[in-house]
């Protein structure tokens, strides 16, 4: 999963009322709060959630979002900013925090799986099936590692991001594993023919991936039929500004080149 993305918590628990003129709203009741880690591991069996993020306005662009992180990667991107959840381990009870999802409809519009990597969890298709009875879109964060289980999934998800790590050249220095744009790739290919909605982003910094590499990998993605892209700028932790910015006229040809483009 990408190491860029960013999730903000709204408060928990928190009366909330608004005045309107000399008409005063009645405040809302508070929410549940969220599930907290385990205190005693979960039986072997049990999905790795990782983590909890219960609103967030980026994970997935514009609507508002549970995320739900599954811990375990196998790539080591030298990057990751989520290197505590590169390994299977079930930090949080999936019925709590399904039970907590259950309370959040009609307040959220999805939930999004994120990571590590989702699609590394063998239970996922269950989980999706779960949020989608409650009546959520479901988004998947994914680095393109399983294209078999994304294709078993594809049909329940309404929106993913899939992480482009670099271009030919420079994709194993970025994940540290070998042979690793090839099954990426694969997963690009289903999202081109699939219909779903999708984003392909990068995390990028010059040193990895010059701007002329970028752009030609650009390219080749807009000319494969990619519509939505985004660059999100390396980070040395998140909320830190980008290291280095890409330049002015490299961003005007992305935003030609594509019917989205982000910079983040
Ligand atoms: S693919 Fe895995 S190692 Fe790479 S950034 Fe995502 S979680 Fe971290």
């Amino acid at each position: 999963m990408n190491a860029a993305s960013s999730s903000s918590n709204a408060p928990e628990g928190a009366p909330q009322h608004a005045e309107t003129g000399t008409r005063r709203l009645a405040a809302r009741p508070a929410y549940a709060a969220p599930p907290q880690p385990v205190a005693q591991p979960l039986p072997r069996h049990s999905p790795a959630i990782g983590g909890l993020v219960p609103f967030s306005t980026v994970d997935w662009p514009g609507q508002l979002a549970a995320v739900v992180f599954i811990s375990g990667c196998p790539w080591r991107c030298h990057y990751c900013h989520n290197t505590e959840l590169q390994t299977r381990a079930a930090r949080y009870d999936w019925r709590e925090t399904r039970a907590f999802l259950a309370t959040r409809t009609g307040l959220l519009d999805a939930v999004v799986f994120s990571g590590g990597e989702p699609l590394s969890e063998p239970r996922l298709p269950s989980l999706i099936r779960d949020v989608r009875r409650m009546g959520y879109r479901v988004g998947l964060h994914t680095a393109g590692i399983y294209p078999l289980r994304l294709a078993d999934v594809l049909r329940h998800l309404d929106w993913v991001g899939l992480d482009i790590k670099a271009d030919a050249q420079g994709y194993d220095d970025i994940t540290g594993r070998r042979d690793s744009q090839r099954p990426a790739l694969a997963c690009l290919t289903q999202l081109l023919s699939a219909g779903t909605e999708f984003e392909c982003r990068i995390t990028w910094h010059p040193d990895w991936l010059d701007e002329t590499r970028l752009l030609t990998l650009a390219r080749e993605l807009a000319r494969r039929g990619v519509r939505r892209f985004a660059v999100q700028g390396a980070r040395s932790s998140p909320g830190a500004p980008p290291g280095r910015a890409l330049s002015a006229q490299a961003q005007t040809m992305l935003v030609q080149w594509f019917e989205e483009f982000a910079y983040r």
